[in-house]
């Protein structure tokens, strides 16, 4: 087999989720060429997918990244049509650095110096103490435990209650946010991250609107 040499863009790298952002990217998000409707917050306690990882792990520190499109792992960048990146000239530190036959440099490079919301959310935002609120109150369980927990014992009472009051917490800063400050859907995932409800789902826990609450059951296992 010819071994590759040059990238071919075949997209591969663009198919398996936005990169995460590194506080050399700080500018691309001053100078608004990344927008927040364009970035995800990966709190800590979720599960995520690590540069040449097989398996999602658990995340330590917050971080954020850019969105996939909806449904899809590939980056909202990635233009499939003309296989081609749609902010090549201001695309992310950790997508410069990446060559996919030379997948070491990107290495060097992950989980360090990573930027967070809050490295770009002004002092002065009325939204900020709401997100600090909800950090604090509302903070993402450790999803590697509450896997772990299912596989052994499913899913018992006390857990899913214990879920079920997060969950519908979470959702209750998130109306809040928009009632109160107008804060667009776009948005959301950048100032929150994605809803607790949606982390659990591949875990086999769905969500079912009973009401003005969501209550949750334990149904089956799913990929992740
Ligand atoms: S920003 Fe561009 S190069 Fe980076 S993952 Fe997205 S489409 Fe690919």
């Amino acid at each position: 087999m010819v071994k590759k040499t040059s990238c071919d863009r075949c997209g591969a790298c663009c198919l398996q989720g936005g990169a995460a952002l590194h506080t050399q990217d700080l500018h691309l998000i001053q100078e608004k060429k990344l927008k927040y409707e364009d970035l995800v917050t990966v709190r800590q306690g979720e599960l995520a997918f690590q540069p040449m990882a097989s398996e999602a792990g658990p995340v330590a520190h917050e971080f954020l990244k850019l969105q996939g499109k909806p449904g899809s792992w590939s980056c909202k960048f990635y233009d499939e049509d003309f296989l081609r990146c749609s902010i090549y000239q201001d695309r992310p530190l950790a997508c410069r650095v990446l060559e996919c036959t030379a997948p070491e440099a990107l290495l060097t490079i992950t989980g360090k110096n990573l930027i967070t919301r809050f490295d770009c959310i002004d002092d002065a935002d009325p939204l900020l103490p709401l997100i600090r609120e909800h950090d604090t109150s509302c903070p993402c369980p450790d999803l590697s435990a509450v896997s772990s927990q299912l596989d052994e014992n499913g899913a018992d009472k006390a857990l899913l209650q214990s879920l079920e009051a997060t969950v519908n917490l979470d959702l209750r800063y998130r109306t809040l946010a928009n009632r109160k400050f107008q804060l667009p859907v776009a948005s959301e995932l950048f100032y929150f991250g994605r809803p607790l409800f949606q982390l659990l789902a591949p875990l086999g826990i769905a969500a079912t609107q009973q009401e003005e609450e969501l209550v949750l059951s334990f149904k089956h296992r799913g990929s992740r």
